[in-house]
């Protein structure tokens, strides 16, 4: 061999050079930074096969996109609701990091038994695997629309056959995935709007948090304030917060006023102090009440100081084997909703 081919050998093409360059970026991507496609390869695939394997569908982790992956997110693209082609772009691949992101906060959430984060109606497509109380209201409002489902509060496989025939009969995209839009055409038809959703706010019209002293825990002359106020005009309508069964109806003269108790469905009980008359204008102890239904006004009755709702969250149940918990977040929620 010639020095001069020797050296040529031994140089980098710019071809092998532009090569060394991908490989290097590939080797850095994140899931969502590009298109993943067959051929590929990088830490990217490897991520991407990670989470699609934590999301519940298994797939090899190599690094390498094989036809073998193609073949796997192809099936996890069908059956969640992706655009089906067996490539990854950016918008997908922050999908898949964001769904799994999600299920890690819902283990998370949920070792200490039941305490995952709950999704409203309309909040989240919904498909198969999906657990939640809005996957119970899917089943429970297509059931009422006249095509039966068991409602597991699981979309299992046999939920998918049923909302596919649903979606066949009644002119909606046939996928068996029930997107946001389809979540809203079913509330609608169903004929319930705002009540198809589980939880709305306890007070219908304007309110304010008030300061720390509103807090749940705020100190109390010896003891902790087991609540939050919210304020809010005399005469407001107080609503359910979701369905359920009013346990009391009482009155509580220089404390609580007249105040009422519902045993939510959900296994909460909610409690509504200082109104402005009886619930039982309303409502009687032993009654249903749906979310949004009307139990009382706001008030001053009671130890209070102004206009103001004391609202209680407690666990099953009220002074009966149960305990207070902090309302905020929920409120908030609900309140975002409103
Ligand atoms: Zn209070």
């Amino acid at each position: 061999m010639r020095s001069s081919s020797l050296v040529r050998t031994l140089l980098p093409s710019a071809a092998v050079l532009a090569g060394l360059l991908v490989f290097v970026s590939a080797a850095m991507a994140a899931l969502g930074d590009r298109t993943l496609r067959q051929g590929m390869s990088g830490d990217d695939v490897m991520q991407l096969q990670r989470l699609v394997t934590e999301l519940g569908y298994p797939t090899p982790r190599s690094g390498a996109f094989t036809s073998r992956t193609k073949s796997d997110i192809t099936g996890y693209e069908r059956t969640t609701g992706l655009t089906v082609n067996g490539e990854v772009d950016p918008s997908e691949g922050k999908t898949i990091v964001r769904r799994a992101q999600e299920r890690r906060d819902r283990m998370n959430g949920g070792s200490g038994g039941g305490s995952t984060r709950r999704y409203h109606f309309g909040e989240r497509p919904l498909y198969e695997g999906r657990r939640g109380g809005d996957v119970m209201t899917l089943q429970r409002l297509v059931t009422e629309l006249g095509y039966p489902t068991p409602r597991y509060g699981l979309f299992t496989r046999r939920t998918k056959r049923d909302m596919l025939h649903y979606e066949r009969s009644t002119g909606l995209q046939v996928n068996g995935v029930v997107s946001l839009t389809e979540q809203r055409a079913i509330a609608r038809r169903a004929g319930h709007g705002e009540s198809s959703r589980d939880h709305v706010f306890p007070i219908r019209g304007p309110h304010s948090y008030g300061g720390s002293g509103s807090r749940f825990g705020a100190p109390r002359s010896g003891r902790r304030h087991g609540g939050q106020d919210l304020a809010a005009a005399s005469g407001t309508p107080l609503v359910a917060v979701t369905n359920g069964r009013v346990s009391q109806v009482r009155y509580q003269a220089g404390a609580a006023g007249y105040y009422v108790v519902i045993q939510g469905d959900d296994r909460y009980d909610y409690v509504y102090m200082h109104m402005r008359e009886s619930a039982s204008a309303w409502v009687s102890p032993g009654q249903r009440v749906r979310v949004g239904q009307q139990i009382g006004r706001v008030g001053s009755t009671g130890g209070s100081t102004g206009p103001h709702l004391h609202f209680e969250m407690w666990t099953a149940h009220w002074f009966d084997g149960g305990h207070r918990i902090d309302p905020l977040a929920a409120l908030k929620r609900w309140d975002a909703y409103s």
